[in-house]
């Protein structure tokens, strides 16, 4: 099963990501991007800085994909070896491009040591037949490769830098957005099970329930279905819920949907709390004109 764009992986790489010196964000922000723009995300990967392993993956999940994004190792650093895993894991070359080295050259200029300088040109690199996607802040370009089978964007691993590139390779096309079904009270088990139920009769809809403290959360993500279809299925999943369900969307918490429908009826509440110190009424006060 795939998305309406198609299946996609992601791949994270540096050793400051593996040893837990980093935390890595850009796959989350990456993978909500690619699954809001219609793709199915079906692997993300976290690679070291060792060229052999991540030449590796490239070659794997860029014959197994339609689009692979892969973020970090693009600086000037000694570190810095996504262009060579690439280069290795497709076979292309790389060569100097004049106009990026033009752009570098300001920024080599500020460094003291001449070997430090010099490794700034490193990032002028292209691979052959890439689209360079220029920088909006940082140094490093991003760079976009077509296979025959896969897009492959090479991506600056500084979120801020990664942001604005990962814009300009997905575009303004979104796709069909996953269903989320809040409900409290009741257990995962009991969730899940009357939620295939229902999905028994909707071939091709995907279900993943997601447990938190006092909540728990019917998903219906958006792989393969078309938009109706989810509607359908997702309206119907609700009725059976019945009146454990309090939200359809996944902003609406519960004191903020219990402030709603105390608000509706003209209500108010009190409280008396001793074990929870506070807590309830800080989740009511929380929410905005409560
Ligand atoms: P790099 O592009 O590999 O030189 O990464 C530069 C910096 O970007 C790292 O030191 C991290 O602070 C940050 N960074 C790299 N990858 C990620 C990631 N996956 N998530 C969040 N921050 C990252
Ligand atoms: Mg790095």
């Amino acid at each position: 099963m795939s998305g309406t764009r198609g299946t996609a992986a992601v791949v994270t790489v540096g050793s400051e990501l593996t040893t837990g010196l980093r935390l890595d964000t850009n796959t989350q922000e990456i993978c909500a991007a690619l699954t809001l723009h219609g793709y199915m995300v079906i692997e993300t990967v976290s690679v070291a800085d060792d060229t052999e392993r991540l030449s590796l993956a490239i070659e794997r999940l860029t014959s197994a994909n339609d689009l692979v994004i892969v973020t970090g190792g693009l600086g000037p650093t000694h570190d810095d070896i996504t262009r060579e895993a690439t280069s290795r894991a497709l076979g292309l070359g790389l060569a100097e491009d004049p106009a990026i080295r033009a752009q570098l050259e300001t920024i080599a200029a500020r460094h003291a040591d001449p070997e430090a300088a010099l490794q700034v040109f490193v990032q002028a690199q292209v691979l052959h037949g890439a689209r360079v996607i220029s920088p909006t802040t940082g140094t490093a370009p991003g760079q976009v490769i077509e296979t025959d089978t896969c897009v492959l964007a090479l991506l600056p691993g500084p979120p801020h830098e990664m942001r604005p590139m990962l814009a300009d390779v997905l575009g303004t096309a979104t796709g069909p957005q996953a269903h989320v079904i809040r409900c409290a009270g009741i257990s995962e088990s009991d969730a899940q099970v009357t939620a295939l139920r229902v999905l028994a009769a909707h071939p091709g809809i995907d279900l993943t329930v997601l447990a938190s403290p006092w909540l728990v959360d019917v998903v219906l993500p958006p792989a393969g279905a078309d938009e109706s279809a989810l509607l359908q299925a997702g309206d119907e999943v609700a009725d059976a819920l019945g009146e454990w369900c309090f939200a359809r969307d996944a902003s609406t918490t519960l004191a903020g949907a219990t402030v709603s429908a105390l608000r509706e009826r003209s209500l108010t509440v009190a409280g008396a709390e001793s074990c929870t110190g506070g807590m309830i009424a800080a989740a009511f006060t929380d929410v905005a004109g409560a």
